[in-house]
């Protein structure tokens, strides 16, 4: 069984303007680097489709919806908050971006894939159920999730976010949700300054001092995650694969090498393979360092194609 490589064009087309470390070149240095290592030959290419209203109504409201279509400008930019810039090829970026994540949902139940990565932009943790932020526009993860729990009916998923941001949008929609574990680690006092959520038998929340390494990352994983994860036995487990906590990124402070991306993934792999028949919905978030997020997304589908 195979891994899926969700992907769009349109993706590409999301202009966030010159100098935006959220920019195009970061899918461009990624599928440049899955070429080169011939990676791709062995993954099926999908193309995203792009998500219906429904499918997004299951995670924003209409409000958010309405508020995107008005805002979406026809030439130029607009700004949804300091960070969060649109122009005319963000919206069917975005729809590509959460129908990836539906889709990945889909070829996995179907039996088609084993797991999937959705190699997609904008990203999607900080988005909330009414609020674009932070880069993001539709929380593509939160959307998947509510795609396995309502089109498939599957009763218990976890959520594993490993982007150095806390996943404000994510916790937004999804704690409360007696279906899904969240886990999160994150560096922290940081953006997007938002409360911390409360932990609990569905929520792992572990934020890092902005000194964390190596160690600290994998101890967190170790004894906070992984833990919750078994006791959880979650029949799907889905990634916010962000890659910024890389020590060459320099939009955080913590300092993760490529091994350790690497190993993460084999320790979500190893839990979703006991409990969840090795299904993984991964979706990229951030990571804007072009090399190490090119060398790390290239691991990280490595060990999800069992290599
Ligand atoms: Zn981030």
């Amino acid at each position: 069984m195979s891994t899926a490589y969700i992907s769009h064009q349109n993706c590409q087309e999301h202009d966030t303007g010159q100098g935006h470390p959220e920019c195009a070149a970061r899918l461009s240095a990624i599928e440049d680097k899955l070429l080169i290592s011939g990676l791709f030959d062995f993954l099926s290419n999908i193309d995203a489709p792009e998500v219906t209203r429904d499918q997004l109504l299951r995670a924003h409201t209409a409000g958010h919806l309405a508020m995107l279509e008005a805002m979406m400008p026809l030439e130029g930019y607009e700004r949804l908050d300091p960070d969060t810039v649109i122009s005319p090829g963000t919206d069917k970026a975005a729809n590509r971006a959460a129908g990836a994540a539906v889709a990945a949902v889909d070829l996995i139940m179907s039996g088609k894939v084993k797991n999937a990565f959705c190699c997609v932009r904008p990203p999607g943790h900080h988005a909330e159920h009414d609020r674009a932020m932070g880069f993001c526009i539709y929380n593509n993860i939160a959307v998947g999730v509510k795609h396995a729990l309502e089109a498939h009916g599957l009763k218990k998923v976890a959520v594993v976010d490993f982007d150095v941001h806390q996943g404000n949008g994510t916790e937004d929609i999804l704690i409360g949700d007696d279906r899904v574990l969240y886990c999160s680690i994150f560096q922290h006092p940081f953006f997007p300054y938002t409360p911390l959520p409360e932990n609990s038998e569905r929520v792992v929340s572990i934020p890092l001092d902005a000194t964390a390494k190596s160690t600290e990352f994998r101890s967190a994983v170790t004894d906070h995650w992984l833990p919750a994860l078994e006791r959880f036995q979650p029949e799907m487990i889905f990634v916010s694969a962000g890659f910024d906590a890389h020590r060459d990124d320099d939009m955080s402070y913590v300092s993760l090498t490529d091994a350790d991306f690497r190993w993460v993934t084999e320790e979500i792999v190893r839990v979703a393979e006991a409990s969840a028949a090795g299904r993984i919905v991964s979706s990229l978030e951030g990571g804007y360092e072009l090399n190490s997020l090119a060398r790390c997304v290239e691991s990280h589908l490595r060990v999800l194609m069992g290599l």
